[in-house]
């Protein structure tokens, strides 16, 4: 760090991404990227014609993946917002909603705690239950705090049905309620239908995972037309051109191409399913991922231990050294035969 750096941020702890080791080829399952690649049509809308429209500006309305969500989603353009990754949203979100803080778990996605560190948020974070379960009731009431919840949550995969996200939403009324759906085509219920209902809902998801994009970032975000407005403002006011030309082009393809994904997501969910089942058999305690991950811990060695040892094999896992999750592992699911060599290498390691 250089001495210029204002020093609000000497205690700011920045969100440290999966690695992305370049020493050698890895089997990736550390990142919960899609195993599959775009579709095909997305590939042929990233042509050279596109590429020499990056001289212009991208649009900064995104209009064109605006209108698509809004008719897949069954709500209007003005409830949709599109953005740098759904990080992005999540950033307004922080900026937006909090200045009587944020109540979030303390088992989640760790961007929130970074968010709430760096513009100085009073932020309430609320044990998982000891199943890694959130309850409900804990979240009911937060004061006018913003509320922030993943679902399926990250790392446990585990999800909360729609009626418990309703009674959350609906008795906080003075509250933002954010719904960070980052996982939900893997198996959760889409809280999106609710935006109509309540003014107070935002929901939050991403073409990273199950539109196979983690490398064009590209989010988006739906709610209320009152509050999209309000991120806007935010939008532009930091980067009104934030989604760059190939990334929209990219998006418009997809969401053209949604039977594709649909597909990937019936077979990733199967391959989860199967990893999951042969996990078990080995003795180890799985949670009920509905996610396209897998939380898994072996009582024959430690989390940390396991991680460095499949990373050894060329496999990357994610393991948070963290208090009450270190003896766990976050396996993103892959392709069938990367599950298999993963399972074989668990077996050697395990000595099965
Ligand atoms: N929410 C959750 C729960 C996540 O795990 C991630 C991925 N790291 C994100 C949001 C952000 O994803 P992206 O910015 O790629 O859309």
């Amino acid at each position: 760090m250089s001495r210029y750096i204002s020093s609000r941020f000497d205690t700011l702890k920045e969100y440290v991404p999966g690695e992305q080791p370049q020493d050698k080829k890895y089997i990736k399952l550390n990142t919960n990227e899609s195993p599959y690649p775009p579709s095909p049509a997305v590939i042929e809308r990233l042509n050279s014609a596109e590429a020499e429209k990056l001289k212009l500006y991208s649009d900064p309305n995104c209009r064109g993946v605006r209108v698509r969500l809004a008719a897949l989603y069954g709500v209007e353009a003005e409830n949709v917002i599109v953005t740098n990754g759904s990080d992005e949203a999540l950033n307004f979100a922080f900026m937006a909603y909090t200045d009587r803080g944020a109540v979030f778990p303390d088992i989640s996605y760790g961007f929130y705690k970074v968010f709430a560190q760096l513009y100085g948020i009073d932020a309430r974070q609320i044990p998982l239950k000891d199943d890694f379960t959130i309850d409900p009731a804990e979240y009911c009431h937060a004061d006018g705090a913003m509320v922030v919840i993943a679902n399926p949550n990250a790392p446990t995969g585990l999800t909360l049905p729609l009626d418990a996200i309703e009674k959350i939403v609906q008795t906080n009324p003075d509250s933002v309620v954010v719904i960070d759906e980052a996982y939900i085509d893997f198996g959760g219920e889409s809280a999106i239908p609710l935006t109509k209902k309540y003014n107070n809902l935002l929901v939050v998801q991403t073409f990273s995972k199950s539109r196979s994009m983690a490398g064009a970032r590209l989010g988006y975000s739906i709610g209320n037309a009152a509050l999209i407005a309000d991120l806007n403002k935010l939008r532009c006011s930091t980067n009104p051109y934030n989604v760059n030309r190939l990334t929209l082009a990219a998006g418009e393809a997809a969401i053209d191409t949604q039977a594709y994904y649909d597909e990937n997501c019936k077979k990733i969910i199967e391959t989860r399913e199967k990893t999951a089942a042969a996990l078990r058999e080995m003795g180890f305690d799985v949670t009920d991922s509905r996610a396209n991950f897998l939380f898994a811990k072996t009582d024959r060695m430690s989390g940390g231990d396991l991680y460095r040892a499949l990373r050894e094999r060329g496999i990357l896992v994610r393991h948070f050294d963290t208090p009450r999750i270190a003896e766990y592992n976050r396996i993103t699911v892959g392709a069938p035969e990367e599950m298999e060599v993963l399972l074989s290498a668990v077996r050697a390691i395990l000595g099965l």
